[in-house]
């Protein structure tokens, strides 16, 4: 029980990564607060931990939206009386290099990955202060550091999330709150099997060259990035601060010649 009593809120957690770290954290004892925009979704992720043994609770709230996502921290903090860990998840994808993008869908991308980052700090952050305690994992993505094709709002979310967390944990390092970050490669999750199908004439086969560029040969699975996310989220990381943790199959740093 590496968790064990740790009340954590997951957004997007009805869905892929979130999902299977919502089933990894209940499973080491955390309490978890499923958060997503999709309530079916949410409370299936609920109703599959509660069969297991596990506690969960479905809030639901759009991370984009500041009086959604504060009613959710007051709801949460009303029923549990304290948030440990904050797991800023939930995301969209973004196609398209830049004189593709039409600027309603670039600023969509740029809400949900970036401000639906922003917002749940901003709310949970007074009650960690004051606590002098509580541990911060951002979602962003091993793009932050490569270039890769026609993805170009969606890149430039998951740098901004990883240079927020560096500033994030420069600022509350003083009230002995961790601030990390996950920089997964391609992970096989809806949202990349959606990615595939609208961006490829002939998904199979580009999942077949997206494989050949992960060093492992393979995609990435949810429970891959559920367990950094777990490492995190424990004391056994408690001296990591402000840091990439990179789940990605060698795609950053290694060469697939
Ligand atoms: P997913 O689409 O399977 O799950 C994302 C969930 O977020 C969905 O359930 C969705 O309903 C929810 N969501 C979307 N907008 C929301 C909003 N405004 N408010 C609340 N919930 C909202 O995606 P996934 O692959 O599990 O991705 C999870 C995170 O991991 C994202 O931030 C993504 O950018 C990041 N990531 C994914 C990959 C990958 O290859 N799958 C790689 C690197 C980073």
């Amino acid at each position: 029980m590496r968790l064990k009593d740790k009340v954590t809120l997951i957004t997007g957690s009805g869905s892929g990564i979130g999902k299977s770290s919502a089933h990894y954290f209940a499973r080491e004892g955390a309490t978890v607060i499923i958060n997503d925009l999709d309530e079916q979704k949410g409370q299936e992720t609920v109703r599959e931990i509660a069969e297991l043994g596990g506690e969960a609770v479905f809030i639901h709230a759009d991370v984009t939206h500041p009086e959604s996502v504060k009613a959710m921290v007051d709801e949460a903090l009303g029923q549990f009386g304290r948030i440990d860990v904050l797991f800023n998840n939930a995301g969209i994808s973004g196609v398209g290099a830049i004189h593709e993008i039409e600027p309603d869908a670039w600023d969509r991308v740029i809400s949900v990955n970036i401000r639906g980052v922003f917002l749940p700090c901003k709310y949970v952050l007074p009650s960690m202060m004051e606590r002098r305690s509580g541990n911060i994992i951002n979602m962003s993505s091993c793009i932050a550091e490569i270039g890769l094709a026609r993805r170009a709002s969606y890149s430039a979310t998951k740098g901004a999330v990883l240079a927020l967390t560096k500033s994030m944990q420069v600022d509350y390092a003083p009230y002995n709150i961790r601030v990390n970050a996950l920089l997964p490669g391609t992970i096989l999750t809806p949202f990349v099997e959606n990615y595939l199908k609208t961006s490829y004439d002939d998904p199979e086969e580009a999942i077949e060259s997206l494989k050949k560029r992960q060093l492992s040969g393979d995609l990435g699975r949810p429970e891959d990035v559920a367990q950094a996310a777990v490492f995190l989220a424990s004391d056994e990381s408690k001296f990591m601060m402000g840091s990439p943790l990179y789940i990605d199959g060698g795609v950053v740093f290694g060469k697939n010649a």
